[in-house]
């Protein structure tokens, strides 16, 4: 029995999740408003093997500013973004709200690149945040 499932928005991705998250975050970073119509993309960050992914995926890679290469692996028949993966974490797996079947209990409890987010974003006052990146999760043995 999986804890969460989810799909692409034509459903040639499925995905099956088997852990609780080890973080989530709302990110404002200018790579996330760029495919997330600009506004922040919501993740929840797994560990790798937890994440079943059922489907071809299409993968797109970047450098971050760190150094980093990021892969943001996505739907190519309907373009989805399903999730990205840091090469400085090879354990986790940082799934895109978007394609977790909902009702689900997931919800952003950090906010991340506030420094990058265009001037009408709104900020939960609750939620801890960055202006840009902030510590890894640690990972859960
Ligand atoms: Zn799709
Ligand atoms: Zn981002």
């Amino acid at each position: 029995m999986s804890r969460y499932t989810g799909r692409c928005a034509c459903g040639a991705v499925r995905l099956r999740i088997d852990a609780q998250p080890l973080a989530t975050r709302q990110c404002w970073c200018r790579q996330c408003q760029t495919i997330a119509a600009g506004s922040a993309t919501n993740n929840a960050i797994f560990p790798a093997d937890a994440v079943h992914i059922d489907g071809a995926l299409a993968a797109s890679a970047w450098t971050a500013a760190s150094g980093n290469t990021l892969t943001f692996h996505f739907c190519p028949a309907c373009g989805a973004q399903v999730y990205a993966q840091s090469s400085a974490r090879p354990t986790m797996k940082t799934v895109r709200f978007g394609v977790i079947d909902q009702p689900h209990d997931l919800a952003p409890r950090m906010v991340i690149w506030t420094g990058d987010a265009p001037q009408w974003a709104v900020f939960d006052p609750a939620l801890e945040q960055f202006a840009g990146q902030p510590p890894a999760p640690a990972p859960k043995d």
